[in-house]
């Protein structure tokens, strides 16, 4: 799985910035406008726009996926919300 830097930004739901995207279904590499995701830190899910920013996406955007990808993106949220938010690094360390 490889990542890919982002245009810096941050998920709309929780606030986590985010300049980095993984492909966790394929190998087809960088993020384009109107994939989905799922926001690392609170499990949102999240649309790439244009200049490969985020805008909030809901449940009617993982129904445009495939199934198995859909369950990717599903399985994903259940284990991000479960785990909870990741802690904010202290900048003093
Ligand atoms: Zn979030």
């Amino acid at each position: 799985m490889k990542s890919y830097r982002t245009k810096p930004c941050f998920c709309l739901a929780c606030g986590y910035f985010v300049d980095t995207a993984s492909n966790v279904t394929s190998n087809r590499g960088r993020p384009v406008p109107n994939d989905v995701s799922v926001c690392l830190n609170c499990g949102h899910v999240l649309v790439f726009n244009d200049d490969l920013t985020v805008r909030l996406g809901g449940d009617s955007d993982l129904d445009t996926l495939p199934r198995d990808k859909r369950e990717v993106a599903r399985a994903s949220q259940v284990f991000i919300r479960q785990r909870g938010p990741i802690p904010k690094k202290d900048p003093m360390q």
